[in-house]
């Protein structure tokens, strides 16, 4: 049901006019994410400034039972911050500032709407950096209500590890601070955890306390070629194994090689599966000996092309080439739409997930692109096809089942780091089983009305 005009007149008065819309354009804007998932259109938009202003806007939905989707930067791939149920849209990035900067404590004070590379851009002058990277231009409130990860993740953690502490506007306008800025602590129950890849049901996130890394002195870097793909994933699977600490261990499978060679003037690949191995140190000889225990390993596996020593330069560009492969995939394929897979499964079962994707992927006649972040065990693979399209697109449907649920059969998950959304519910019964009970009367606890991010997750 639409809003009423008494509900729109409440709620335009907490913030300036210029902050409140309900203008086609701007709706539009916050119907979609980046994903296949159908648009929805909100009633309203609303950019607030501060948690205050946050807390009177929740307020007044939960006395009206308004449907309240909080906004980041929309770069979701599974339909989370699609306001499927209308309502309002709390679009957060005017609340862009970093509040302050604890060098000594490796600690910094955001808003939730300030972009992980802007803090990124502004810690460099502190030898300090936030190490989670989704790649997209995302905000930190999106970051810790997706729990997301991305390249990193197997050294420093993921967003839920690197929080200190929240601030959140609960569903009746009430603010808590759960957390410490204490390093560690045995206190009560761990809420942040709790908020981290809540994706807005249980509470907006409004200010966050993160840890920091210290930018690594040094690094090192190869680019290794494998005749398969389950070689390639079987080194990985080892390389992790043998105690070694990479800071970024990446699996691109053939195809998407290919797209890299196509769509950069930089790189002129084998076109075989290959890997992307990183370490962070402080001294060169340390990390070149880690290098070739790395070197040993891979040559075991057939590795058919070792090549380390690659400079600052070329290092970027092949990050660059990485997060663009979303982008060449959109390409190569005008008209498409990907269906994204973001299963995780312990490290040595990544050489079956990856065979076993390959396998039915080939079986079937259907394209998809394997890659991941295959250190944390974590494999993306979109498949294209149109969503107008019933047949075909339901044979990606199915593939997406199968996929799903051998990785939850090995022990792994639905979903390493994208979040459930909309396109991940259909697993939830299956991956958490009576817990998933626990989390429901969680959040009947939290949101009694329902009224944040109606129809997601559950
Ligand atoms: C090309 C591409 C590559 C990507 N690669 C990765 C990757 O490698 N790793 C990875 O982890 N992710 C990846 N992502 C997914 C996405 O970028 C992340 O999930 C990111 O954290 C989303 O942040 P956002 O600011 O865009 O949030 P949004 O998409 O706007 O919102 C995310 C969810 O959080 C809720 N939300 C937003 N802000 C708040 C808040 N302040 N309080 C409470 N709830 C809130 C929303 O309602 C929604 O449910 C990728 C996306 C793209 C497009």
């Amino acid at each position: 049901m639409p809003l009423s005009e008494s509900s729109l007149k409440r709620l335009r008065e907490v913030v300036d006019p210029d902050r409140f819309s309900t203008g086609i354009s701007n709706l539009s804007l916050h119907a979609k994410d980046e994903s296949f998932h159908p648009a929805h259109l909100p009633d309203a938009v609303l950019w607030p400034r501060t948690t205050e202003e946050v807390s009177r806007i929740v307020k007044i939905c939960n006395e009206e039972e308004i449907p309240v989707t909080p906004w980041g930067a929309g770069t979701s791939l599974e339909g989370n911050p699609i306001p499927v149920k209308g309502g309002i849209v709390l679009d957060l990035q005017q609340m862009n500032k970093i509040l302050s900067i604890r060098e000594n404590d490796l600690q910094v004070d955001v808003q939730a709407g300030v972009v992980f590379k802007d803090l990124n851009k502004k810690l460099q002058r502190y030898g300090l950096f936030f190490p989670p990277d989704p790649g997209a231009s995302a905000t930190i409130g999106g970051m810790v209500a997706n729990n997301a990860s991305g390249i990193r993740a197997i050294k420093y953690g993921a967003t839920k590890d690197l929080i200190q502490r929240l601030t959140v506007v609960l569903a009746d306008g009430s603010v808590i601070h759960p957390g410490t800025l204490a390093f560690k602590t045995s206190s009560g129950l761990d809420l942040c955890r709790l908020f981290a890849g809540s994706e807005g049901i249980l509470g907006i996130v409004t200010e966050i306390t993160l840890r920091l890394a210290g930018i690594p002195p040094e690094f090192l870097a190869a680019v290794v070629s494998f005749p398969t793909g389950e070689a390639a994933s079987l080194t990985v699977s080892q390389i992790i194994r043998s105690g070694l600490s990479p800071a970024a261990l990446e699996f691109i499978g053939t195809d998407s090689v290919r797209l890299i060679n196509k769509y950069t003037e930089t790189f002129n690949f084998p076109e075989s599966p290959l890997i992307f191995i990183e370490f962070h140190g402080t001294s060169k000889e340390g990390l070149a000996a880690d290098l070739e225990l790395v070197r040993e390993l891979c040559e075991d596996n057939g590795a058919t092309r070792f090549e380390a020593g690659i400079g600052r330069q070329a290092r970027a560009k092949l990050w660059e080439a990485r997060y663009n492969l979303h982008d060449f995939i959109l390409r190569e394929h005008p008209g498409l739409e990907p269906m994204a897979i973001d299963t995780a499964v312990p490290i040595s079962k990544l050489p079956d997930i990856v065979a076993f994707a390959e396998k039915i992927t080939r079986n079937r006649g259907i394209i998809g692109y394997v890659f991941g972040h295959a250190g944390s065990g974590n494999i993306h693979m979109p498949m294209m096809g149109d969503p107008n399209d019933t047949k075909s697109w339901a044979v990606l449907e199915e593939i997406n089942h199968q996929l799903v649920e051998y990785a939850i059969s090995l022990g792994g998950t639905a979903t390493g780091e994208h979040g459930v959304g909309i396109g991940k519910i259909q697993f939830m019964e299956l991956e958490h089983g009576e817990s998933l009970e626990v989390m429901r009367k969680i959040k009947k606890l939290l949101d009694p009305k329902g009224i944040l991010n109606p129809g997601k997750m559950f």
